[in-house]
C-alpha cells in the first residue's frame, strides 16, 4: 500500500497526530492548524479594513437637536461641544498635503456645580459619536511612581472602547471628569511632593499635546514585563469637567477689581451674581490652582448653569428618559396608571433643591416617594390608579431616610 503523507507539507503520517483524507488529497493536523491562524488573520484585517474612519458628519445643530431630548438647558455648553466635536470630525477628515493650515484640535473644560450635567452632556454625545469614547475620572490619578493610577491609565479605557483597535482609538475622544479635583494644592511649593495635584498636571501636559504614550492594555500600573500598546494622542479630543467649587469667590473677586467694573461688561450686576461662571476666564482657573501650561492646553472654555427650579421640573418630566416618564412606564406594566400631580412634582423639586443635590438628587427623591408604592402595588390588584400630589410626597419623604439628613 502506498504510503500517505500530507499533500501540504509532505509529512508521514506516522509522523504526524491526526491525518484528514479527502478524494485525492490528505492533510495533516500541523497544515490544519496553520490554515486555520491564515484564516483567522485573514478575518481580522478584513474587520479592521471596514471599520476604517467612514464618518458622516453631523452638524453642531444636529448635535444639539439629538443632545436637547435627553438635556434640558446649558445652551452655551452645548453650543461649545458640538462644534468642538464637528471640528474634531472635520480635522481628522483633512489631508495631510492640502495646503499649510493644520487644524489644531481644541481640547475643552467644562467647569459647572455638580449635578448640572457635564457627564451626562458627555454621555449623551457619546451615544452619537461614532468615534470611540470613554470617561475617565482625574481623582483617582497620581504622579508616575505612586500609589494610584498612571495618567495612561486613561488612554487603556479609550482602547478598550474602541476594542483594541489602536488606529481607532486614536481619532477618539476622552472625558475626563474632576478635573478640579487635581489643582495645585497650594500656591508655596512645599517639602512634601503634591503628588495628586501639581504632579498630575505636569502629567497630563504631553498627553493633551500629543504624544506617543505606551498604554499597558489591561490598566493599572505599567511593568516592566508587561506588553505595552503604543498610542499617538494627537488627533484624540480631551474634554476635561470639574464643578471646581469655590471659583465663584476668584470670578467676583477679578470682576470688582477690573477698573471698569462689571456692571459695564455685563449689563445688571445683581442679576448676575447668581451665575457668576458665565464669566469664567483661564485667570480664574489659575487663581484656582491649574497650571498655566495645562490650561493653555485646555484652550476651549466653558460653563453649565445652575440648575434652578423650573429647570429641575423640565428634567423631571421632559427628556426622553425622564424620570416621570420610566416610573409611569414601571407601573404601566404592572397595570396601574400613574399620575404625577403638579404639587407633587413642585414637592420633588423644591426637595432637590433644599438638600443641594443638583438633578441627581432628584432620583433618589423620586425613590423615596415611590418605593413603597411600587413594593406593594405588584401584590395588590385592587389599585388601579396612584395619584402623586404634594400630601402624598410629603408623608413618603417623611417616613424616608431623607428625613434623618442634614440639610446642606
Ligand atoms: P455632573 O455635572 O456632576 O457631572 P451629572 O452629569 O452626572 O452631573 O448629572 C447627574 C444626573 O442628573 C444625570 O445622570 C442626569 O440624569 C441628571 N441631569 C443633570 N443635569 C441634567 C440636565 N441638564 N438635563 C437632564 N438631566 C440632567
Amino acid at each position: 500500500m502506498a504510503q500517505v503523507t500530507c499533500s501540504f507539507c509532505g509529512r508521514n503520517k506516522k509522523d504526524v497526530d491526526l491525518m484528514v483524507s479527502g478524494i485525492s488529497a490528505h492533510i495533516c493536523n500541523f497544515c490544519i492548524e496553520q490554515a486555520h491562524m491564515i484564516l483567522g488573520e485573514e478575518e481580522k484585517t478584513k474587520k479592521s479594513s471596514q471599520s476604517k474612519p467612514k464618518f458622516k458628519l453631523k452638524k453642531p445643530k444636529e448635535l444639539t437637536s439629538y443632545l436637547d431630548q435627553y438635556v434640558i438647558g446649558q445652551e452655551d455648553a452645548k453650543k461649545v461641544l458640538t462644534v468642538a466635536v464637528y471640528n474634531h470630525y472635520k480635522r481628522l477628515q483633512q489631508k495631510v498635503s492640502d495646503d499649510d493650515v493644520k487644524i489644531e484640535k481644541s481640547n475643552i473644560i467644562m467647569v459647572g456645580d455638580t449635578g448640572t450635567g457635564k457627564t451626562y452632556l458627555a454621555k449623551t454625545l457619546a451615544k452619537i459619536l461614532e468615534v470611540p469614547f470613554c470617561i475617565a475620572d482625574a481623582t483617582v490619578l497620581t504622579e508616575a511612581g505612586y500609589v494610584g493610577e498612571d495618567v495612561e491609565s486613561i488612554l487603556t479605557r479609550l482602547l478598550q472602547a474602541a476594542d483594541y483597535n489602536v488606529e481607532a482609538a486614536e481619532r477618539g475622544i476622552v472625558y475626563i471628569d474632576e478635573i478640579d479635583k487635581i489643582a495645585r494644592k497650594s500656591d508655596n511649593p512645599s517639602i512634601t511632593r503634591d503628588v495628586s495635584g501639581e504632579g498630575v498636571q505636569q502629567a497630563m501636559l504631553k498627553l493633551l499635546e500629543g504624544t506617543v504614550v505606551n498604554v499597558p492594555p489591561q490598566g493599572g500600573r505599567k511593568h516592566p514585563d508587561q506588553k505595552m500598546i503604543a498610542v499617538n494622542t494627537e488627533n484624540i479630543l480631551f474634554i476635561c469637567g470639574g464643578a471646581f467649587d469655590g471659583i465663584a469667590r476668584h470670578i467676583a473677586k477679578r470682576l470688582n477689581t477690573q477698573p471698569l467694573g462689571f456692571s459695564k461688561a455685563a449689563g445688571s450686576a445683581v442679576a448676575d451674581r447668581e451665575n457668576l461662571l458665565q464669566y469664567i476666564t483661564a485667570q480664574d482657573l489659575k487663581a484656582f490652582g491649574l497650571i498655566p501650561e495645562l490650561i493653555g492646553r485646555l484652550p476651549v472654555l466653558t460653563h453649565l448653569d445652575p440648575l434652578h427650579k423650573e429647570a429641575l421640573k423640565r428634567i423631571l418630566t421632559e427628556p426622553k428618559n425622564a424620570l416621570v416618564k420610566q416610573y409611569t412606564k414601571l407601573l404601566e406594566m404592572e397595570g396601574v396608571k400613574l399620575v404625577f400631580e403638579e404639587s407633587g412634582l413642585d414637592f420633588i423639586v423644591d426637595k432637590a433643591v433644599e438638600y443641594n443635590l443638583g438633578a441627581r438628587g432628584l432620583r433618589s427623591i423620586c425613590e423615596a416617594i415611590i418605593t413603597d408604592a411600587m413594593y406593594e402595588l405588584p401584590s395588590d390588584d385592587s389599585i388601579k390608579e396612584l395619584i402623586i400630589d404634594e400630601a402624598y410626597a410629603k408623608s413618603q419623604f417623611d417616613k424616608s431616610k431623607f428625613k434623618r439628613l442634614q440639610v446642606a
